[in-house]
């Protein structure tokens, strides 16, 4: 195809044109450099000023308070599963709330390092509710609660942090990262894999409050050493430099939208048509449970397997993408960040009004 398609992939996804369209500009001669930012050495002073911009954007965007940290580190969301458990189990104790695919592996990738104690899982549930805070069964004297705030796969979504009984919270945000406001104050730490809603894969980001930073065990691999790369500003090595430059044009991008306000308010807005229009269909079959729902992730059947192959195959013919759901749940998912655009969701719902009245 020579035009854009709507792509609903779950990550890596879409990216703003805009964005884009400035990396291209910028591609063979950065700012007057005479050179790509792919080509420049990370100790330059032009690169240390993308550096520099990208975490102070962050910063402005989250509201970040002083006592925390940023780290742009190596190897997405998968790499901190571990390292945070290395880094924070002094006690060696922490308690997680399995509510997907990816907070159940962040609890093995911990158990291999502590007593992990799973304080709910939701697997009874096919995962399609988030727990309320009764249902959460938090030990005392523990290092952290770990909870995935965004469940790509299942498409849920907690609406509400929880009480801890005063452990720090640690939070998976990858798929709802920058996606609408959160206060920092409330969470210990808060990690998140680039490639859905700040831009391309490689990027681990972590935001982590400074007194929970400890010195480093002596037998871990140095780039997973929160505190040196803390000293280091994230640049104990190379960095994964040019996709930092992408979510800092990504990050400027959201502030020129409004900020995380006026994103909440537009991924509301675009969930909210998928959501209503699923919610009165007697064709398709949506069950997440209402109040455990994302704005990001959509995750829906048409009555059956045949069905959903079909819907796949026609709207790949229709100009749209990656509708396929998870091989773990089949049936349709539609992820919906920041980068698409309302008409994209629009298009989709008019697909789906359309094929429900073609194979009822
Ligand atoms: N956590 C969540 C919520 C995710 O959606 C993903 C990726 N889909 C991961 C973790 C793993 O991220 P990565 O591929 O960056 O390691």
């Amino acid at each position: 195809t020579d035009k854009r398609v709507y792509n609903f992939s779950a990550g890596p996804s879409m990216l703003p044109v805009e964005v884009l369209e400035e990396a291209r500009d910028e591609m063979l001669n950065y700012k007057g450099s005479g050179m790509s930012v792919m080509e420049m050495s990370h100790r330059s002073s032009t690169y240390q000023a993308i550096f520099d911009e990208t975490k102070a954007t962050l910063k402005r965007l989250l509201n970040i308070p002083d006592n925390y940290k940023i780290l742009f580190l190596h190897g997405g969301a998968t790499q901190q599963f571990g390292t945070l458990a290395l880094n924070l189990l002094q006690k060696g104790r922490a308690d997680y709330v399995v509510t997907g695919n990816f907070s159940k592996k962040a609890a093995q990738e911990a158990a291999k390092f502590g007593d992990v104690h799973i304080a709910y899982d939701g697997k009874d549930n096919n995962y399609t509710h988030i727990p309320t805070q009764d249902e959460l069964d938090i030990r005392d004297d523990i290092d952290y609660v770990h909870i995935c705030q965004n469940n790509t796969i299942f498409g849920t979504e907690w609406n509400y942090v929880p009480d801890t009984k005063g452990a720090p919270l640690v939070a998976d945000m990858s798929s709802d990262f920058l996606s609408r406001p959160v206060d920092v104050t409330k969470y210990g730490l808060i990690y998140a894999g680039a490639q859905k809603n700040v831009g391309i894969a490689g990027l681990g980001i972590v935001i982590i409050r400074e007194d929970l930073v400890k010195p480093h065990r002596p037998d871990i691999q140095v780039l997973s050493e929160y505190d040196t790369m803390i000293k280091k500003d994230s640049m104990y090595n190379t960095p994964p430099a040019y996709a930092i430059y992408v979510a800092g044009l990504v990050m400027k991008w959201i502030e020129n939208q409004g900020g995380l306000e006026a994103m909440e308010k537009r991924n509301i807005k675009k969930a909210k048509l998928l959501q209503d229009y699923l919610d009165q269909s007697d064709f398709y079959n949506y069950p997440t449970e209402k109040g455990s729902r994302s704005n990001m992730n959509v995750a829906f059947t048409t009555p059956n397997k045949d069905l959903d192959a079909k819907f796949v195959k026609e709207s790949i013919e229709a100009g749209m993408t990656n509708l396929k759901g998870h091989r773990l749940v089949g049936g349709i998912r539609a992820s919906i960040y920041n980068a698409m655009p309302y008409e994209g969701v629009e298009y989709l719902v008019n697909f789906m009004k359309k094929f429900a009245e073609e194979n009822k």
